[in-house]
């Protein structure tokens, strides 16, 4: 790759500019790769004109191991494909930086060609690519399971299983809660008003920002093992396919559906078909999953409290999410897509 020369010669020359060349050079050609990438999807219509990133937002770089970074004395530079071994332990060398201590070791020696560096709350991240075998696919227990994706409930699956968000979910909130509440009246800092935040404020925002990534994590953490274990056992699933934005409008139901990230367990599940050779279908938005009786087929109104689905032809009576996913998996082939 060649590096830009205006940036160099030019922009990195401007005295407003001076921090750039704090930096190493790796550091800035994975950015001009990414813009490449960007401009030529915009060139094909996939995307809009890149943006301009902001120093500030999304603390992350990728740095590579690039020709001329480590050059023998004498010889060529190194090809720009040539991988970095990393050796097992706690600390890791990054091509054209230092080497870091690891909070969590490596047990085993890998190699990888891009490093990429991020920060969430106060805490750096290194990640990188691997190599490795492909599990071999697994024989689903389930041929078909329709799954809700519920408010009250994380998921209910039609053949009797339940995920639910942990309780420690909404302990952090609370804690978060507090420790919004009871640091309301620090000098938190104002920039139109030009007021500084004080030393105390800014401890507070470290430790807000932790939190909220404790949050964050839990929530992770709930929604990859769920989808996993789903993709694991059923070979056929189907759910909702949901107006997130739409409900995400609606005030009383907003917080509840951020919170089970409802497009986040879709993505996973999407993605996670090629891992575990599962088939992820959506269910038409407008078929009426909830307001069907699982039995008779008989469609009446359902309030969004009722928590039980009691059919007013057949009688028939079940837990309103474990109805949905019964017809969920049940639906109709002209209401089902591809996802
Ligand atoms: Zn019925």
């Amino acid at each position: 790759m060649q590096f830009p020369k205006v940036f160099t010669q030019v922009t990195m020359q401007k005295p407003e500019n001076s921090w750039m060349k704090k930096y190493p050079s790796t550091i800035y050609q994975s950015a001009f790769i990414d813009l490449k990438n960007a401009i030529s999807r915009w060139r094909e219509g996939l995307g809009g004109f890149p943006r301009k990133k902001s120093k500030k937002e999304g603390d992350s770089f990728t740095v590579y191991k690039t020709a001329g970074v480590y050059p023998e004395k004498g010889k060529p530079p190194l090809p720009f494909t040539n991988r970095v071994t990393i050796p097992a332990g706690k600390q890791i060398r990054l091509p054209g930086l230092k080497t870091f201590r690891l909070k969590e070791q490596i047990n085993f020696i890998c190699s990888s060609q891009t490093f990429t560096v991020s920060r969430s709350a106060d805490k750096w991240f290194v990640s990188f690519v691997l190599d490795v075998e492909k599990i071999p696919p697994t024989i689903h227990a389930v041929q078909k399971a329709g799954v809700d994706l519920g408010v009250k409930c994380l998921a209910t699956v039609s053949n009797g299983s339940k995920y639910d968000m942990p309780a420690t979910t909404k302990k952090a909130n609370t804690a978060l809660g507090k420790l919004q509440w009871r640091n309301r009246n620090k000098a938190l800092g104002n920039k139109k008003l030009q007021i500084a935040a004080s030393n105390k404020a800014k401890k507070y925002y470290v430790r807000l920002s932790r939190q909220h990534l404790r949050i964050s994590n839990i929530r992770q953490d709930t929604t990859q093992k769920m989808t996993t274990d789903l993709s694991r056992k059923v070979y056929n699933i189907r759910i909702e396919d949901l107006n997130v934005a739409g409900m995400i409008a609606n005030r009383k139901l907003a917080a509840a559906v951020s919170n089970n990230c409802f497009y986040e367990i879709r993505r996973q599940l999407v993605y996670k078909q090629a891992h575990y050779g599962t088939k992820v279908e959506l269910v038409d938005r407008w078929y009426p999953s909830s307001k069907t009786c699982s039995r008779c087929g008989h469609v009446q109104d359902m309030k969004l409290s009722d928590r039980i689905f009691n059919c007013s032809k057949c009688g028939h009576c079940q837990d309103r999410d474990e109805n949905t996913s019964i017809n969920l998996e049940n639906a109709p082939p002209d209401k089902i897509r591809l996802a």
